[in-house]
């Protein structure tokens, strides 16, 4: 079974992050009750709009649905342009606060002159705001799916975000990820992986001490 010992640390020369579950916090409960009673449902009810939210997600994030497409088939009707901008921007909410901690690692790593890469499966609105966010300038890129038009994972998003490090060999390059499914993908690629569990010291073991012809 995969898990933080999935292979052996080593030396690396890049990281390519997962967002949401690594960099990112995943939302609180109240934060998905207040989504659920703004898209129509009962408080009580947020399970199941959780099961038809999830049911949907994998065509938005992959930009094959838009907004309206999306919240369509959540809510069962289009919803009119008010309530649709209002659902973008708290749905928009749930995803983007970060756990400060991984993102001072970011700095620290950055610090040490190491490329470094998102790949994250959100739709067009997540992107444009994770773009937008003050600790988005640390990475070298960020890729996501709405614009590959491919989600996690699918093998060519690992392939761009590898190209996107600028490391040609995948051995030399560490993937960080919460899902499993995810982290067995980018093994079969040759990545180097640490399946993520929420300690950033994982992470940091995991990136070793700076090399050597890396600038400081
Ligand atoms: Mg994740």
């Amino acid at each position: 079974m995969l898990n933080t010992t999935f292979d052996s640390p080593g030396e690396i020369d890049a990281v390519i992050f997962d967002y949401n579950g690594v960099i990112g916090l995943q939302p609180t409960m109240p934060m998905w009750c207040g989504l659920t009673e703004l898209a129509g449902w009962q408080a009580d009810e947020v399970e199941r709009f959780q099961s038809v939210f999830w049911s949907a997600r994998e065509p938005y994030d992959s930009g094959e649905f838009d907004d309206a497409d999306f919240w369509s088939a959540v809510l069962g009707h289009h919803p009119e342009p008010r309530l649709l901008t209002r659902l973008r921007a708290v749905d928009t909410a749930l995803w983007t606060r970060t756990d400060d901690r991984v993102v001072a690692l970011l700095h620290r790593a950055r610090r040490a002159g190491l490329p470094m890469v998102l790949l994250s499966n959100a739709p067009h609105p997540v992107s444009d705001a994770l773009d937008a966010s003050d600790w988005r300038g640390v990475l070298t890129d960020a890729l996501y799916s709405a614009r590959l038009g491919l989600n996690k994972p699918h093998p060519d998003t690992y392939r761009k975000a590898l190209a996107a490090t600028g490391v040609h060999d995948p051995g030399r390059v560490l993937f960080v990820d919460d899902r499993a499914d995810n982290c067995h993908a980018a093994a079969r690629l040759g990545l180097r992986v640490l399946h993520y569990t929420g300690s950033p010291a994982d992470i940091e073991e995991r990136l070793g001490p700076p090399a050597p012809n890396r600038i400081p």
